[in-house]
């Protein structure tokens, strides 16, 4: 799996980018830290070392002043330069065998003005010697006082004192590091040397006394050194500085320890320090191995009084001492560093889970929104691009709401418009089918009325001729004549043919339309006040309900009698029972033309006959010719007008003629 793959959260993304840069930047300060520790702790120590060895050396300084004062108290005496003028070495013997003893010296000899030995405190029986070669007795025979480090060879040595030879006896060791040993003892001893010349009280010289310390196997200096120079560096009360006498390159005096814990006497300084201090005669501070380890050290060159390098002065400490401060001081500091990595990685965490609070909440209000949910708000009101989020989120949250409003309300009015529409195409699918059947209509009266014409035309002549000739017939018949009854029913049937033939030929439209001015109120009155020639009244109330403003229309008078008759007679007919008919006018709906109502108290209309009733030669009535609505329709559409009926909730029906003004 690549890690492109793996989900983050954010908060774990924050938490590696804070980090990251700290964990390098802890990273960094520890190797500085290290670096600058190791270069600090190595510094101070190899400071440390150098000024320990001045400290050494100042001590080594001290040890010889002591025997400088030691030496120069002893000449200064009174009894001291009569003595040695006399040569009386009884009288010598007196001062400076004690003082010998008292002050731990190894050598003390008083010479006479030739540089003779007279008296020797650490070897009386040896005397008589002369030691004008040597430059602790010749100098102060000159009234020069001489100090400092001197190498005493062995067959000298025996002279100053047997002890003194076995004393001086160091056997050289092979160490690890040095050169190779060209010899296998050291005989000779190094000595810390004062010589002073005696004066008489004129202040002329009379001799000289010199003494001095033999350092070889002499601990006590270096022990004494070392407790000096480390008396506070006390690691777990246990010393671990060292210091070291060399006489050349072989240690005389120390307190080293070998492999078995004893003092390295015999072992010798590595061949690099020797090299530095010994050959080319210059201070040696910093790393060398030491017997059997690696020591911070300082060597110093010992010179004799020819400026000669004899010896060296040591001190130094074990490297693994500092080697350990510098573990506890590491070990502290990666303790540190892994604490504050810790702390970082807690800190950076919590912020991290903080910064990614919010977009976690945004992300759940943004699913919620998805969800389809509408008053989804942010509170969060940090000052920052969070906020700036959250401002966007709810600016977006809103945009939407009002969005989603929007559309609602397009969807409703869209629903409306197409029911309106809808309505509209009905309306329009009515009015639609209503003109095609009154075209069919139309189409089927104009058919009829042509066929109707020729009929009545055809019929019209010999009609006239059986009328004039029943009318004859019955003018010439008597009064009383049995007969009549039956001429006067043929002129009966041949009047009902002649007005059916009339009905034809109005029917076609034969006839020519006269138009004038019609006043329908006054049309109607007449009617209805003649019906009764028509259609017997009986039991039939009439009902007129003229409108004052329904004045006059437009038309021929004739054909709308006709028209109104039809109405009155059909109304009449349909009450055999009686009932009431009501004739009304009234201004048209909207203030246009005129209407008229012919209503009655009959039986109604059956629905099945409505779409019929007024197609010709439709008739229910037993003598009925089918013609009346179908004249009344063909002359009311002639005039521009419209009629309609309509079934009475209470019984009945109303035929409804509209017509222009
Ligand atoms: P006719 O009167 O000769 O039957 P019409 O064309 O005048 O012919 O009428 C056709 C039919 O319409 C009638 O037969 C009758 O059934 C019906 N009708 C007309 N007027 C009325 C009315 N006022 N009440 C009931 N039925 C009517």
């Amino acid at each position: 799996m690549k890690l492109s793959e793996f989900r983050f959260e954010i908060k774990t993304k924050l938490t590696v980018a804070t980090l990251i840069p700290l964990m390098v930047a802890i990273f960094f300060c520890y190797l500085a830290g290290i670096f600058i520790l190791n270069a600090k702790v190595a510094g101070q120590a190899q400071e440390k070392v150098r000024n320990d060895l001045n400290v050494a050396r100042e001590a080594y300084q001290n040890e010889l002043s002591r025997i400088y004062d030691v030496i120069r108290f002893t000449s200064q005496f009174g009894s001291t330069a009569a003595a040695i003028d006399a040569g009386d070495r009884a009288a010598i013997e007196q001062f400076l065998a004690p003082v010998r003893l008292r002050e731990h010296l190894d050598v003390m000899v008083a010479v006479d003005g030739y540089g003779r030995v007279i008296y020797r405190a650490n070897n009386p029986a040896v005397y008589g010697d002369l030691k004008n070669t040597d430059q602790y007795v010749t100098r102060p025979l000159k009234g020069e006082t001489v100090y400092g480090t001197t190498v005493i060879p062995a067959a000298m040595l025996a002279r100053e004192g047997a002890d003194l030879v076995r004393q001086a006896r160091v056997a050289v060791r092979e160490t690890p590091q040095a050169l190779p040993s060209s010899e296998a003892e050291r005989e000779d001893g190094l000595f810390l040397m004062v010589g002073v010349p005696v004066r008489d009280r004129l202040g002329a010289i009379v001799g000289a006394i010199y003494g001095g310390v033999l350092l070889n196997n002499n601990n006590a200096l270096v022990d004494k050194i070392k407790g000096i120079v480390y008396e506070t560096d006390k690691n777990q009360g246990k010393s671990f500085g060292s210091a070291t006498i060399f006489l050349g390159d072989v240690r005389v005096a120390t307190n080293v320890a070998d492999n078995s814990g004893a003092r390295a006497i015999g072992t010798k300084m590595s061949a690099d320090v020797y090299k530095k201090v010994i050959l080319t005669d210059a201070k040696w501070v910093g790393r060398a191995f030491v017997v059997n380890d690696w020591y911070l050290t300082a060597y110093q060159p010992i010179h004799s009084l020819q400026g000669v390098p004899i010896g060296a002065l040591y001190v130094g400490m074990k490297e693994n001492q500092y080697s350990s401060v510098k573990t506890d001081i590491t070990l502290l500091l990666s303790i540190v560093v892994i604490l504050s990595a810790l702390i970082g990685v807690g800190v950076s965490s919590i912020l991290g889970g903080r910064l990614a609070q919010p977009v976690k909440s945004l992300a759940l209000l943004a699913r919620r929104l998805a969800a389809g949910e509408r008053e989804v708000h942010s509170d969060i009101a940090s000052r920052d691009e969070i906020g700036d989020l959250a401002g966007n989120f709810n600016e977006m949250s809103q945009a939407l709401r009002e969005r989603e409003d929007r559309i609602i309300e397009l969807n409703r009015n869209l629903e409306q418009k197409v029911a309106e529409r809808t309505s509209e195409l009905e309306e329009n699918n009515r009015l639609l089918i209503q003109t095609r059947e009154e075209l069919l209509r139309v189409e089927k009266l104009a058919a009829i009325g042509e066929l109707a014409a020729g009929v009545a035309h055809e019929i019209n002549n010999p009609m006239a001729i059986i009328r004039g000739n029943t009318e004859l017939l019955q003018l010439s018949l008597p009064e009383d004549d049995p007969n009549r009854e039956e001429v006067e029913t043929i002129f009966a049937q041949v009047k009902r043919v002649e007005r059916i033939v009339s009905n034809l030929l109005i029917f076609a439209r034969r006839e020519r339309r006269e138009l004038g001015t019609v006043r329908l109120n006054a049309l109607l009155h007449e009617i209805v006040g003649q019906i009764g020639y028509q259609v017997p009244l009986e039991g039939i109330e009439i009902v007129e309900n003229y409108d004052a403003d329904a004045a006059q229309v437009g038309g021929d008078s004739h054909q709308l009698s006709q028209v109104f008759t039809n109405l009155v007679v059909n109304a009449i007919q349909a009450m055999p029972k009686g009932g009431v008919l009501t004739v009304e006018t009234a201004r048209g709906k909207n203030g246009g033309g005129f209407v008229v109502r012919v209503c009655d108290t009959g039986e109604g209309i059956p629905p099945e006959n409505l779409s019929q009733i007024f197609n010709p030669f439709f008739t229910t009535k037993r003598s009925g010719t089918g013609l009346g609505l179908s004249v009344t329709y063909g002359i009311v559409k002639e005039h521009g007008g419209s009629i309609e009926v309509e079934n009475l909730s209470q019984g009945g029906c109303c035929f409804c003629v509209s017509l222009p003004e």
